[in-house]
């Protein structure tokens, strides 16, 4: 059964759904007929078509089952859509594979509290309070030159970005780190050590020289125990080499669009009427959250709208 693809909707000649057309693993097709149907297929996120242009070109980090089917289907026999053009978006992605990688954001942010290491721009400089929240940090990454930024970071903070990568298993071991060195996206690797920063820095396409100035700048803030430029609180130098970069890029996984439903959750027609026995739950529904979601809400999303059309669907059968 869990190999089994849903592909199509069956209509009644009014257009109600009273069942799905499916691939079964073996290539054989199987209609199932049902009073009441509940599309839980989830989003449209690993499906480059599907998405609009500039968020196509961006990182995915989630799974290669966010296909759109259930979109599709829903589309196929009239169902409206909105938001499509919305993402869930975040900082700290690393480019492990094109347009796809890991999302590193707790191993970037434990690494920022607990040492020196900072963030620039491919120009080398700062550009934020390096412990600003998700929302800022994914903001400033869209701001700069290719929508990049880079965590720079001394021996201590990288023993700092190793052990938070193998405790939250973002890798299995130290050496899949290093292993980065190697993944190359558009000329340039997602990750480089160096004896020097200037080392370090040309190999990830920064600007070496300003990058010097703005870590000294960053030393001579801690001497003096205050940011002049962001305000950041903890301050510990950035020591002597080696130094290692990771690339932090803006990164995505779920689309915030999808079909149209009403609050009992009946997926809806373009013209706002419900689609007979169709109910939706989850990412497939879209416009629970408008252009941005809270902490926690797409899980929450997932599991109440999932009771309510359940609740929907088995009082329609009772009618
Ligand atoms: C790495 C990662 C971290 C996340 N962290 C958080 C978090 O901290 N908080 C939070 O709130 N949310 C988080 N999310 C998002 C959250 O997990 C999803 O929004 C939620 O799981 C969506 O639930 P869903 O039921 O709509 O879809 P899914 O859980 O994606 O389920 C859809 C199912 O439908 C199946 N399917 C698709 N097409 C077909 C077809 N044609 N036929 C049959 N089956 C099909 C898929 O295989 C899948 O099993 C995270 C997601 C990822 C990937």
């Amino acid at each position: 059964m869990t190999d089994t693809r849903a592909q199509k909707f069956i209509l009644d000649k009014k257009g109600n759904v009273i069942g799905v057309k499916a691939r079964l693993a073996d290539g054989a097709y199987v209609n199932f007929s049902e009073k009441a149907t509940i599309l839980a297929s989830g989003g449209y996120g690993a499906n480059r078509s599907m998405l609009p242009k500039k968020v196509a070109q961006g990182l995915f980090y989630g799974l290669d089952s966010d296909s759109g089917d259930g979109l599709k289907m829903g589309r196929e026999i009239g169902a409206g859509t909105i938001n499509l053009d919305l993402v869930k978006q975040y900082p700290q992605g690393v480019e492990t594979t094109p347009h796809h990688g890991l999302a590193a954001t707790a191993s970037s942010t434990d690494t920022m509290k607990k040492s020196g290491a900072i963030y620039v721009n491919s120009d080398g400089r700062r550009i934020v309070d390096e412990l600003q929240g998700l929302g800022t940090l994914t903001d400033v990454t869209k701001a700069q030159k290719g929508q990049i930024m880079y965590i720079v970071m001394d021996q201590a903070a990288w023993k700092e970005y190793v052990a938070k990568s193998l405790e939250d298993k973002l890798v299995a071991s130290e050496a899949d780190l290093y292993k980065w060195e190697k993944i190359v996206n558009n000329g340039r690797p997602v990750m480089a050590e160096g004896k020097t920063l200037a080392e370090a820095a040309k190999k990830m396409g920064i600007n070496a020289a300003q990058l010097q100035k703005t870590v000294d700048r960053w030393n001579g803030f801690v001497k003096a125990g205050k940011d002049a430029d962001f305000g950041r609180k903890v301050l510990k130098p950035l020591a002597g080499g080696p130094y290692y970069i990771v690339e932090q890029k803006v990164r995505f996984c779920t689309t915030l669009g999808g079909l149209k439903a009403n609050g009992s959750m009946q997926i809806l027609k373009k013209n706002g009427r419900p689609i007979g026995n169709l109910y939706g739950a989850g990412c497939v529904v879209g416009g629970a959250n408008g252009a941005d979601s809270m902490t926690a809400m797409m899980n929450s999303w997932a599991i109440i709208s999932g009771y309510v059309a359940a609740d929907s669907a088995v009082k329609s059968l009772k009618k």
